[in-house]
């Protein structure tokens, strides 16, 4: 059974309306930074409804006045990074102030139409920016179907997975300088690749341009240099989730990654959602992982509760210049991924290597069981083998100059949906 607080109760409802199929009801309150129009310097503020709520605003009024928030002024900053290195304890401080002024149990907004006007932004207007200053990014390759669905195209499905993979969460150090915001265009990547049967590699643009449909965490808290961190604490040192597209160059990801893995095929854009839904919004969504008995983990790994994953409902969409809508090409979950986010946490963090606020982990491609729910192109055109099929009778093996790929997602609650957002990004012509 879910486990609820008094801001996730189902039965809570903010004091204005907020339609059931909106990202952004009263149980969600993501954190983002927002400029309230083009001409505003960026600021954090919290999804709620069609509306951003301005905590600037609310700082300097004094409303978070609680034991840990009192004298910080983090919500005048123009990153989470300050708010996110205060922990857990911050976090759900902030919440409980957000949420009654949001319900109106505090009735100080709900009865004050001028404040009201101050600090609830209309959405639309909005531009948003990305909300944390990221450290270090490193990319896994969690989900045991992406990792069997690649190894079985490469190297034949009786060595699909590689020795090591069920025993530890694999994964590389990424690049954090090209993150960008949802929304962001991306040029097609210039690159080396060497078809198979050439004799030497060629320089251009990479034709073999895929998205990579990932969830990512980002670090509150971490550990010293030299420590480790226990499974037990692993959650409490995350802040809470974005969507990602880990956009890739697999022709020329092929041709570069031996014998150190994917370098410049990954380097030339990741797109993160702008809101970040906190670990205590999607606590009701807790359940259960793939089972890791064959073969057991390591003592290290061994996860501290059974249902250290989330039932998060993950969607793809692509619109190229001649469409109209979207066109879905998969549906996927967050709870396939073999790996926890815990389990990544704690791994990256054995050696002693030092984990530090505003440091994103991604979980690599989260692909299912199904033919339409594999999270990458390579996948769900085989290879280029078996070309998707548009509805206005456009093909696709790959992306196209032009294309937008449109990720979101959501955990359904009982009459309403802690989402995501959007995160999307459209793909440009190279720069030759
Ligand atoms: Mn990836």
């Amino acid at each position: 059974m879910p486990t609820y607080d008094a801001t996730t109760d189902p039965a809570l409802k903010a004091f204005f309306d907020i339609p059931a199929e909106s990202h952004f009801p009263i149980q969600n309150l993501p954190y983002g930074v927002f400029r309230p129009s083009a001409k505003h310097e960026p600021r954090i503020g919290v999804a709620i409804g069609d509306f951003v709520l301005d905590l600037k605003v609310l700082q300097t009024l004094g409303f978070f006045d609680g034991p840990v928030l009192r004298n910080q002024d983090v919500f005048e900053e123009r990153w989470l990074n300050e708010f996110m290195d205060l922990g857990k304890a911050a976090r759900t401080e902030a919440r409980k102030v957000i949420s009654d002024l949001l319900s109106g149990k505090d009735d100080r907004l709900k009865n004050d139409p001028d404040l009201q006007k101050r600090v609830l932004i209309p959405m639309k207007d909005v531009v948003t920016e990305l909300p944390v200053q990221i450290g270090d990014y490193t990319d896994f390759y969690s989900s045991r179907e992406h990792a069997t669905n690649v190894g079985t195209m490469f190297r034949g499905k009786d060595n699909a997975l590689q020795p090591n993979w069920l025993h530890l969460p694999v994964g590389y150090h990424g690049r954090s300088s090209s993150v960008v915001i949802s929304g962001t265009p991306l040029h097609r990547p210039m690159g080396q690749t060497k078809a198979d049967d050439a004799a030497a590699p060629v320089f251009g643009p990479s034709r073999l341009v895929d998205f990579e449909l990932e969830m990512g965490f980002f670090v509150s808290g971490g550990n010293r240099l030299g420590q480790r961190l226990p499974m037990a604490e692993a959650e409490d040192n995350i802040f809470g989730l974005a969507l990602v597209n880990d956009w890739s160059a697999r022709d020329i990801q092929k041709w570069e990654y031996v014998p150190l893995g994917p370098f410049l095929a990954k380097n030339f854009g990741t797109t993160i959602s702008p809101w970040i839904i906190t670990m205590e919004a999607l606590e009701p969504f807790r359940t259960a992982g793939p089972v890791q008995s064959e073969p057991e983990v390591l003592d290290y790994l061994k996860p501290a509760r059974p249902d250290q994953t989330y039932d998060i409902r993950l969607e793809v969409g692509i619109q190229g210049e001649n469409m109209d809508a979207p066109h879905t090409v998969c549906v996927s979950n967050f709870r396939y991924l073999y790996w926890s986010m815990a389990q990544q946490l704690v791994h990256h963090a054995v050696t002693g290597c030092n984990m530090r606020t505003g440091d994103l982990l991604a979980s690599g491609t989260i692909s299912g069981p199904t033919e339409d729910s594999y999270g990458s192109m390579l996948e769900l055109s085989w290879r280029g083998s078996k070309p998707l099929k548009f509805p206005n009778g456009e093909e696709r093996k790959f992306l196209q100059d032009g294309d937008t790929v449109v990720m979101t997602g959501w955990a359904q609650g009982d009459g309403y949906r802690v989402g995501f957002g959007a995160c999307e990004g459209r793909l440009l012509p190279a720069v030759q």
